[in-house]
């Protein structure tokens, strides 16, 4: 029968198995700390069922795309299990842990334009499930300012990825625009 179809369901599945022990003991900052896992499956589904995209590289490289920086896991073994392709996309959305956040977040902005379609993607994905979770649950000890600011800060770098995938961009304006309504702006 569909084996193509069968293949994919296990590549996918392998993905997640694979994402899921190594995030194992790590919860979501947010109020609800709820599992990581969580967020792996919600940035694949964002892609897959909002955004249309059916490209087994991508949706296993969206699983996977926090193993490198959130985790014990080394590019090496990305490559090993699940090719190539798929670490070279992970590795493009891995922002480096040696500089400090602020420089990260700079970095973010800088490197968005030039990322493959595959990488804007899953940063897309990525931005949704965030800014979701800055609106819905966010981490007990941020303050209203630092919200506000997450969402102007995402939409930096959700600049350098649109364009490339329309229910995406919509999906992500729509978001972050009830993100203000519910957060309201910063003060100038
Ligand atoms: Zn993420």
């Amino acid at each position: 029968m569909s084996t193509a179809k069968d293949h994919t369901a296990v590549s996918l599945l392998r993905a997640l198995h694979f994402a899921a022990d190594k995030h194992r003991d790590q919860r979501r900052k947010g109020a609800e700390a709820s599992p990581y896992v969580n967020h792996l499956i919600e940035v694949t589904e964002i892609l897959a069922r909002e955004g249309s995209v059916a490209d087994l590289t991508t949706l296993q490289a969206a699983i996977l795309h926090d193993t490198l920086e959130d985790t014990q896991t080394a590019a090496e073994e990305l490559e090993a299990l699940f090719g190539t392709e798929v670490c070279a996309v992970v590795a493009e959305v891995t922002d480096d842990k040696r500089l400090p956040k602020t420089e990260r977040k700079r970095l973010q902005i800088v490197h968005a334009p030039h990322l493959s379609l595959r990488a804007k993607l899953v940063k897309m994905a990525d931005k949704i499930s965030n800014v979701r979770s800055i609106i819905e649950a966010p981490p007990a000890e941020w303050s209203l300012q630092r919200r506000q600011e997450y969402l102007d800060w995402s939409d930096q770098v959700m600049a350098g990825c649109r364009g490339n995938n329309l229910a995406l961009d919509r999906l992500y304006d729509a978001t972050v625009t009830e993100g203000r309504r519910v957060l309201g702006h910063p003060a100038q």
